[in-house]
């Protein structure tokens, strides 16, 4: 059996960015192999991201690839690889979306070696130099008042 559908995740929050702008497409397949039913999900969109440390928005691709056997019930120990079916259902929606959550990156950053903002004057250290004065060593002042 096919599966294709669109995702809405706009809802979800971190750390009040929502970066699924754009709908999920979920596409993939149940195959019943041997008497076991195998489900594969491949869930793809473009985020819209906030730089952690600079504040900027940017796109970058989100993908995920699903894989789970699906059973009536357990035998045996807990395994993550194993979903139990519900009267013969599963959730999708709500599967993708815990996914989703599970497989986002903790850390959102532009590019690997983003400079970020200066605490002092806000510049975004990316583009511009830091335009903060730099402090006169205590030992100087002396010095700097007899210069004025
Ligand atoms: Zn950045
Ligand atoms: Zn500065």
């Amino acid at each position: 059996m096919d599966l294709r559908f669109e995702q809405d995740l706009s809802d979800v929050d971190f750390g009040g960015v929502c970066p699924a702008v754009r709908p999920v497409l979920v596409a993939g397949q149940v195959r019943n192999i041997a008497g076991m039913l195998r489900l594969q999900l491949e869930a793809d969109t473009t985020l819209s991201c906030v730089c952690d440390r600079c504040a900027a928005t940017f796109d970058k691709p989100f993908h995920l690839s699903l894989e789970y056997l699906l059973a009536e019930e357990l035998e045996g120990e807990e395994n993550d690889d194993i979903l139990l079916l519900d009267n013969g259902t599963i959730d999708l929606a709500e599967l993708v979306r815990e996914a989703f959550i599970l497989n986002m990156d903790t850390k959102t950053l532009c590019r690997e070696d983003c400079k970020g903002l200066c605490p002092g004057c806000g510049a975004n250290l990316n583009e511009e130099a830091c335009r903060c004065k730099k402090e006169i060593d205590p030992r100087l002042a002396a010095l700097a008042k007899l210069l004025e």
